[in-house]
């Protein structure tokens, strides 16, 4: 379901069969944006239809909040200019040359690249994962970059965090919105989807100082700056 959450945002609804993260579009006078491309080509393609539905334009850019693939391997079914942090984009690249047969995918289980919980969502989106391709965003940063969508800007930012070194915001200074991917969720690759404090210590700090209303993460409901903060410091002194 595609739905408003005020001022020209809008959020394609998470599902959690196939593991298919929130989607957002930011709607301004001369571009609109996508945040995250979705786990596939259709995922994409659900999200365009949606637009389309709406008489809403279709987005000119696109921005990839981290590498992992339920938020990244649509962008092959997006046509127009994508942004990354530069280690999302060295991820996705070392990715390209991943084969997705049935023996490759086990192998990667075993190695350790791949966890059971991706594995096992990606075959359940893909009727073949042969067809899985990954394309590379189009511009890289390192810390900052400002895109300009004409009467409003969305602010990127390589923000880390407990769940992936790569991780960015994406953040709506007018309208107090940030958009955080799965930043602060525990990390699934490392540590079996626990927290490290450190990490989240200070992923809490940055939550702290930034000036917003509402909180965007890739599979839960929109949480107020409270919430998310009350939930994450319960994470935290949990650990102590
Ligand atoms: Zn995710
Ligand atoms: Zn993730």
């Amino acid at each position: 379901m595609l739905y408003s959450i005020g001022n020209r945002i809008w959020i394609l609804s998470m599902e959690e069969e196939t593991d298919r993260p929130n989607l957002g579009y930011i709607q301004g006078s001369k571009d609109s944006l996508f945040i995250d491309v979705g786990n596939s080509p259709r995922h994409m393609e659900k999200m365009m239809q949606a637009l389309n539905v709406q008489n809403l334009p279709l987005p000119t850019m696109a921005v990839l909040t981290h590498w992992h693939w339920d938020h990244t391997f649509g962008l092959c079914a997006f046509e127009g200019i994508s942004f990354s942090t530069k280690e999302t984009a060295r991820q996705l690249s070392l990715m390209q040359s991943w084969k997705w047969d049935h023996q490759s995918m086990r192998n990667r289980l075993k190695s350790g690249e791949e966890i059971l919980f991706c594995h096992h969502h990606m075959r359940m989106e893909y009727e073949n994962t042969e067809n899985i391709q990954i394309k590379l965003p189009t511009v890289t940063f390192e810390k900052r970059l400002e895109i300009n969508l004409g009467d409003r800007t969305v602010e990127l930012e390589k923000i880390g965090g407990p769940h992936s070194e790569d991780s960015l915001w994406a953040y709506l200074p007018e309208e107090k919105v940030l958009f955080a991917g799965d930043a602060d969720s525990g990390d699934y690759y490392g540590l079996e989807g626990q927290y490290d404090s450190m990490k989240l210590r200070k992923y809490i700090e940055r939550l702290e100082e930034k000036d917003f209303e509402l909180y965007i993460h890739g599979h839960r409901p929109i949480l107020k700056k409270k919430e998310i903060l009350k939930e994450l410091y319960l994470a935290l002194n949990h650990m102590k």
